[in-house]
């Protein structure tokens, strides 16, 4: 078969797996699972690709709702995976869509099989539970289970048609303010005031956000306000998320956030605490040449696709991390119009019926098809592989 007619075929397989990957991302829709206690999507992603015919190791090191499914063609060349991400969020269920971002990758597994036994090379479905805040890749890649992967990609759905996409480095830190109390009304001037701590830091913040860089977010909510009004809050918490395009500029933000949270303190004598991560996640290192791949394979597929811009992507992921050591592409999907956005009850609404389900498609096989040219246009594969070596020199420390 020519490489057309091997892209045909995997397009035919994914289609042919289409209501199994819908069952996938309907339950998974209704039978929302938090981070690293996806038991059930684990178990439906990977009944799915036995059948199929892939070897399934069900939990990888220590994380349980870890997989990973692998087709190897006993003959020499490119390993590809496929990321499937499928935790879903407190209160907010999928309105990251990792329901179709599961079943695009499953899809995409399923199709590229179909036919790696004529192309060589090897297949994998890799099962990465965790990402919203658990940092589950990141684990994974610890203990060595992105050790010899060639290239790999996974597609979000989003608002628009981007093949290149960008996520931005992030950090977050868990606050507290310790005072004194006492009875709020008899004897105020006996405590120390927590809360006002707290809302001193987050004034401060608000305060220095005009000196920010354009692509510097700082987002945070308070955890605990205190127990009772009629007492001094003693102790307060919260969680601050600062995020930027790259890790020097977030190296140069944190410093002055902390500013706020220390001069908070010394303005009202609380005692604080907080713990910056020692390595803050970066961002995401897509890969032109898969991209452009990618790019090519979904027009053909008849999606209008558009370059990235500074809007596409001021959010974060934990493939960030890993894209540093694996070539990577994380492309999004249209499947809502461009007032609709993740982490929205919009957008859970909308991670499920026929947009949802056209992502799941176009998306398995434009991963699929950008598989098939790797493995079998080997200048290509090269051409994906010097653009990496040339764009992730100094990788930080592993995790
Ligand atoms: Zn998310």
């Amino acid at each position: 078969m020519n490489v057309s007619a091997l892209k045909k075929a995997a397009q035919q397989a994914v289609d042919a797996a289409a209501a199994t990957l819908f069952d996938i991302s309907n339950k998974m829709h209704a039978d929302v699972e938090l981070s690293f206690e996806e038991v059930k999507a684990q178990a439906w992603q990977c009944a799915a690709l036995k059948a199929a015919g892939f070897a399934v190791e069900e939990g990888l090191g220590s994380l349980k709702t870890a997989f990973r499914a692998t087709m190897s063609s006993g003959k020499p060349g490119p390993r590809v995976a496929f990321l499937c991400e499928y935790d879903g969020l407190p209160v907010y269920g999928q309105s990251c869509g990792h329901n179709v971002v599961a079943a695009a990758g499953v899809g995409a597994a399923i199709g590229l099989a179909k036919i790696i036994k004529e192309i060589g090379g090897e297949v994998i479905a890799l099962g990465t539970p965790g990402e919203e805040g658990g940092g589950g890749k990141n684990i994974m890649h610890r203990e060595g289970f992105f050790e010899g992967i060639d290239a790999m990609m996974l597609v979000y759905p989003g608002m628009d048609n981007i093949a290149h996409s960008r996520t931005v480095g992030a950090t977050r830190v868990q606050v507290e303010y310790f005072g004194k109390a006492a009875h709020a009304a008899a004897r105020p001037e006996l405590g120390i005031n927590a809360l006002d701590a707290l809302l001193l830091a987050f004034n401060g913040i608000s305060a220095l956000r005009q000196q920010l860089p354009s692509d510097v977010r700082v987002h945070s909510i308070i955890t605990k306000g205190g127990t009772l009004p009629q007492v001094v809050p003693d102790h307060t918490a919260a969680m601050i998320t600062v995020r930027a395009n790259d890790a020097e500029t977030l190296a140069k933000v944190i410093p002055r956030i902390d500013a706020c949270l220390t001069g908070a303190a010394q303005m009202t004598g609380a005692r604080l605490e907080r713990t910056w991560p020692e390595k803050p996640g970066r961002e995401l290192l897509s890969n032109f040449a898969l991209a452009q791949r990618f790019d090519h394979n979904l027009q053909a597929l008849g999606r209008v696709t558009r370059p990235r811009d500074e809007l596409s992507g001021a959010w974060s992921g934990d493939t960030g991390n890993v894209s540093w050591f694996v070539p990577t592409i994380q492309p999004q999907i249209a499947m809502t119009a461009r007032d609709v956005p993740p982490h929205s009850h919009e957008f859970h609404a909308a991670s499920i019926g026929l947009a949802a389900e056209a992502c799941i498609l176009d998306s398995a096989k434009a991963m699929a098809m950008t598989a098939i040219d790797l493995i079998c246009d080997e200048a290509f594969a090269r051409e994906a592989k010097a653009e990496f070596a040339a764009t992730s020199v100094m990788p930080p420390a592993r995790g």
